[in-house]
């Protein structure tokens, strides 16, 4: 028989998507797989049936349709504070997975290396790989998720071609600060980088913390290569809308490989998703504090429990630990909390390039109702053992 790529030995299924099957197998409350089990904003939902009832049943322009990157443009261009020309400056896409993946096969060539601060969201590890790069890991050290300054320019000495940055983090909750932000600029400035944002929980952050894009650095608009999406603001995982914004150099090339890897993302949900890229500052606001409420409660309950955890600053995880119980490891533990407990989690060993087997990760963004079942259970863990 014929083999497959030697490519995909290197990395496994996604850990995420595995929980949610086993969630589902033992019927557990699955915060696992982080997306929202409430509705998107009802005029998004009236908007996408004028859509379909309004005959946009054809591919859009395979960059994105003209009204969707116009409202985009300027919905991004408040809030990144830079200039953004709907024509030259973005590509629509499939979620900010494929942005993420378009992004890396516009920079790299085959053997270039790429910075990934570890842990990381499962995709960037297959991405850089399926383009044919190099990931050079450089540790977030829990539990606060700080860099080492010296180790992060020891990895851009190697001659890296790209540095990911997702920002707010998922799986740390961490919202990187200004200084952090700007060493990073430095670094890419100096040697010449590019970096890849993965902004996705831009409007998910808990106060006092504020998100800054890296587009915005000094000197950093030309080379920064901002992913963005609209599953996690408006609650529409689903619709599968992403974007890269970069300069037009970038996005000329990027273009490219968007049209042959996908040729475009779903014309009708285009269409209605202006929608939400039209809604008000007050939208944004009450976002904030719903997941603010949200986040608390979750937390509310893991103090109740005796759990260990690093507050998140933004996005909706949470990183718990779990070394008390004496598990052998995060894997087995989550197997046994879905089953014997009820709850989903993810084994935070999957966003770790370290060995690193004694967190594992929630996510948060449930309905409160949701929540309080989750909660109800891990309290009981200690009883359960
Ligand atoms: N970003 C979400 C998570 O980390 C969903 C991942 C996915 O399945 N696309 O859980």
């Amino acid at each position: 028989m014929p083999k497959t790529a030697f490519r995909l030995e290197s990395f496994t299924e996604s850990v995420i998507r595995e929980m949610t099957r086993i969630s589902d197998k033992y019927n557990a409350i699955n915060l696992s797989q982080g997306f929202p089990d409430f509705d998107p904003p009802p005029e998004l939902v009236a908007a996408a049936r004028r859509a379909l009832a309004e005959g946009y049943h054809q591919y859009a322009i395979t960059w994105g349709s003209p009204r969707f990157r116009s409202a985009l443009a300027k919905k991004q261009q408040t809030w990144m504070q830079i200039p953004i020309n709907p024509d030259t400056n973005i590509v629509v896409t499939c979620g900010a997975t494929e942005a993420m993946i378009v992004a890396m096969m516009t920079v790299c060539n085959s053997g270039d290396k790429v910075i990934i601060f570890s842990p990381f969201y499962e995709n960037y590890g297959a991405d850089t790989i399926l383009c044919g790069a190099e990931p050079v890991f450089v540790p977030l050290y829990p539990p606060t998720f700080d860099f080492d300054p010296e180790e992060l320019r020891k990895a851009f000495q190697e001659g890296v071609k790209a540095l990911v940055l997702c920002n707010p983090s998922n799986p740390a909750g961490k919202v990187f600060s200004s200084d952090e932000l700007e060493f990073i600029a430095k670094l890419a400035c100096e040697y010449d980088t590019f970096v890849i944002t993965d902004e996705v929980y831009e409007h998910i952050v808990y106060k006092p913390n504020i998100h800054r894009y890296m587009a915005a650095f000094p000197d950093m608009e030309s080379r920064t290569i901002s992913c963005g999406s609209l599953s996690k603001t408006y609650s529409i995982t689903g619709w599968r809308l992403g974007y890269v914004i970069a300069s037009a150099d970038v996005i000329n090339a990027a273009k490219k490989v968007h049209d042959f890897l996908t040729v475009g993302a779903a014309a009708p949900l285009q269409e209605a998703a202006v929608a939400a890229l039209e809604l008000p500052l007050s939208y944004y606001l009450k976002l904030q504090k719903e997941y603010t409420q949200r986040r608390d409660l979750f937390l509310t309950y893991l103090d109740s429990a005796g759990l260990q955890y690093m507050t998140p600053q933004g996005a909706y995880y949470v990183l718990v630990d779990i070394s008390e119980f004496g598990f052998e490891n995060d894997v087995l533990f989550c197997q046994w909390l879905a089953k014997d407990v009820g709850v989903a989690a993810v084994p935070g060993s999957s966003f770790f390039h370290e060995p690193v087997n004694h967190l594992i990760r929630f996510h948060f963004a449930k309905k409160e109702k949701t929540l309080k079942a989750a909660g109800e259970k891990l309290l009981q863990i200690g009883s359960l053992l």
